[in-house]
């Protein structure tokens, strides 16, 4: 069994601002031709510079993962490349007129509904090419750890702690197609401390955050008004980040990655490690076994998540086709 490659139907444009840049910037999501994967490209700049979603231009993974090239940069892919990865889209291009991407609001929620009820998908005449583990591998680094082995499907199991009454240990283990993903990973929303929002604002981060797109924490509980969209939220967006960093590996994963206490960081340094140790993977046209849903074409048609109702992404211009 095989499955073919998918891109967008049409284009689609949003608008919104960078979470650390506090700058306002519209994207646009292009569909692209078999092969072409996912690249950004940035349009402010005097000649549009390119940069394909690959490990090999990641810059940066301070609290968000930037890619790079010719010094030029693109910062916060991760939620784009969860929902591209999460609705198996292969082939997109992403222009962009700023540094960073739009936060929107903290989720892969209104992205998910901007491509799935707005721009579609439609199947091309190539096949997709697995990155299928054949072997278990393990990276650590203190208490961060991250292994995968091999599975018939592409599966996730994440885990958190952090010393705050509304976390402490949090674990979920998921099994991903586009209909888990949208359901259950899609609406989680990115989180930050109180006490640190102060400090990342002196070192020129967060400087778009609100409570419009984070779920903010202090001592006590959630200052947000809408409070919690899953009572584990928390590990939820974790796993949604860690979608996100793995798609820059370049091809979807049939391999079941175990994540400990990991972030943007440690997800860049196993997808390096994981890129080299060849021989614990191979890119298979035909996974063995693949998960059936991943060969079914129409995206989940699914109810708005509790909360997200007031939200609706802003499309600029009509689909051109
Ligand atoms: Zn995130």
């Amino acid at each position: 069994m095989s499955t073919c490659q998918h891109t967008i139907a049409r284009p689609v444009s949003v608008a919104g601002m960078g979470l650390h840049s506090g700058q306002r910037v519209h994207m646009r999501l292009l569909p692209a031709p078999a092969g072409h994967g996912i690249r950004f490209v940035r349009t402010d700049t005097p000649q549009p510079v390119e940069i394909p979603a690959s490990h090999r231009y990641v810059s940066s993974t301070s609290h968000a993962t930037v890619l790079a090239r010719s010094g030029v940069a693109v910062g916060t892919v991760e939620h784009v490349m969860a929902a591209l990865s999460g609705l198996a889209i292969d082939n997109c291009r992403i222009e962009i007129n700023g540094p960073e991407l739009p936060i929107l609001d903290g989720s892969a929620e209104p992205l998910v509904s901007l491509l799935r009820d707005t721009a579609g998908r439609c199947s091309q005449e190539a096949e997709r090419r697995y990155l299928q583990v054949t072997r278990p591998f393990a990276w650590e680094e203190g208490e961060s750890s991250i292994m995968v082995e091999p599975f018939a499907g592409f599966k996730i199991t994440c885990s958190i702690d952090f010393p705050h009454r509304l976390i402490r240990q949090q674990e979920l283990v998921l099994t991903l197609n586009p209909r888990t993903f949208a359901n259950r990973i899609a609406p989680a929303r990115t989180f930050g401390f109180l006490e640190q929002i102060e400090m990342l604002r002196q070192n020129g981060l967060a400087l778009g955050g609100s409570l419009e797109n984070a779920v903010v924490l202090d001592r006590f509980g959630v200052l947000n008004e809408e409070g919690l969209r899953f009572a584990d939220e928390f590990v939820r967006h974790k796993l949604l980040d860690c979608i996100g960093d793995l798609a820059l590996l370049g091809h979807p994963m049939q391999g079941h990655v175990v994540v400990r206490k990991a972030g943007h960081t440690q997800h860049a340094a196993f997808v390096r490690a994981l890129a080299r140790q060849t021989d614990c993977w191979r890119l298979t046209k035909r996974p063995e076994a693949a998960c059936p849903h991943r060969a079914q074409h129409p995206l989940p048609v699914l109810p708005a998540a509790p909360g997200l109702a007031a939200f609706r992404p802003v499309v600029i211009g009509k689909p051109a086709f």
